[in-house]
């Protein structure tokens, strides 16, 4: 990639910094097959407590902390309900279905929120013998096909969940986010879940990993399945550095991020009216709908790849741009005057 594009397809972008990769340099590490990796079992620890649980388990991928996440709530041929555009039936390639034998249901909603109506109306518990058993609630917070939303009923879910004593399952990929543009705790929101991910390697900058917390006795189950898939790992400590240098270096930050969601939203909401709603973008993604400027998907992507700006396409009509600690706000400012134009015109 050309040092002078401004890359905003996605926050996962993001090289490891300088101090990043000396953290990295100089962690201790052993095999964590045998348990033995101190800087895995220190970030999983760090993360598990972050979150309000017992245990952690560092993953490759968020969508192989979800796949784990969701197959320790739901049994083969049980359903988990979620949002429609959820990453775990949108973004996993089917891995719930292919490997777990768990089916989906799903309510839509606008910016991919809770609601509460339609969850109600689609738990179905044992409604007899023709009937799939719903076993659990995935939600995603923020939101990524819905633009970095956050989910405003969270707690109304969860309260009603403990009432019905159905688990309910957090995608927090960009939990972060959620908790630092509203001031709540990451435990806030995670210890309503029985189980939770985490990415370490979207906003937050490392350049692998998530993580999934729940119980003691969930992760140790979810740490054979990780191996039954391939995916147990070695000296992982130089990888778990990152994160948790991540963690404890790249949260407050995302502040910044917003900041520029924010600016970047404002400049194309006043060159294309209608396109972007500033006052919905609430974190650091920025979804454009081109549908009333005139100009395609495919136009404005290469356009703007021109002019040394990357974004991305999400739906016919759509544009994503996601900011990040790669992402300067002159950078922002640059990517939004260069949108702008092509945009307007
Ligand atoms: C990125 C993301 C994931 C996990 O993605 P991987 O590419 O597998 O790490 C899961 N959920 C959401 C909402 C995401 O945005």
């Amino acid at each position: 990639m050309n040092a002078h594009l401004i890359d905003l397809r996605s926050d996962t972008v993001t090289r490891p910094s300088a101090e990043m990769l000396a953290a990295m340099t100089s962690a201790p590490v052993g095999d964590d097959v045998y348990g033995e990796d101190p800087t895995v079992n220190a970030l999983e620890e760090h993360v598990a407590g972050l979150l309000g649980h017992e245990a952690g388990l560092f993953t490759v991928t968020g969508s192989l902390a979800n796949m784990l996440g969701v197959r320790a709530l739901v049994p083969r041929g049980g359903e988990v309900l979620c949002e429609a555009s959820a990453h775990i039936v949108r973004a996993e390639l089917g891995s719930h279905a292919a490997f777990a034998g768990v089916t989906t249901r799903t309510w839509s909603a606008p910016a991919g929120q809770i609601d509460l109506e339609q969850i109600r109306t689609l738990i179905a518990p044992d409604l007899g013998p023709y009937f799939v058993i719903t076993s659990a609630v995935s939600v995603e917070n923020t939101h990524n096909f819905g633009g970095g939303s956050i989910q405003h009923s969270f707690d109304a879910l969860a309260d009603e969940l403990d009432a019905s004593g159905l688990p309910l399952h957090l995608d927090g990929a960009r939990l972060w986010n959620a908790a630092v543009a509203t001031g709540r705790t990451v435990a806030s929101y995670g210890v309503r879940a029985a189980a939770a991910s985490v990415c370490l390697s979207k906003g937050l900058g490392a350049p692998v990993g998530s993580v999934l917390v729940g119980s003691t006795e969930l992760i140790r189950e979810a740490r054979v399945w990780r191996k039954r898939l391939g995916a147990g790992w070695r000296q992982a400590g130089v990888l778990a550095a990152a994160g948790l240098y991540a963690v404890e270096h790249n949260v407050e930050r995302l502040a910044e991020d917003h900041a520029n969601a924010q600016a970047i939203a404002t400049v194309l909401a006043d060159a294309a009216p209608g396109s972007v709603k500033p006052d919905q973008v609430e974190t650091n993604i920025v979804v454009v709908d081109l549908a009333g400027t005139g100009h395609t998907v495919p136009e404005v992507v290469a356009g703007a790849r021109d002019a040394g700006v990357l974004v991305g396409g999400v739906g016919a009509t759509q544009l994503r741009i996601v900011t990040h600690l790669d992402a300067s706000a002159a950078d922002c400012r640059t990517a939004a005057e260069v949108l702008a134009r092509i945009i307007a015109g």
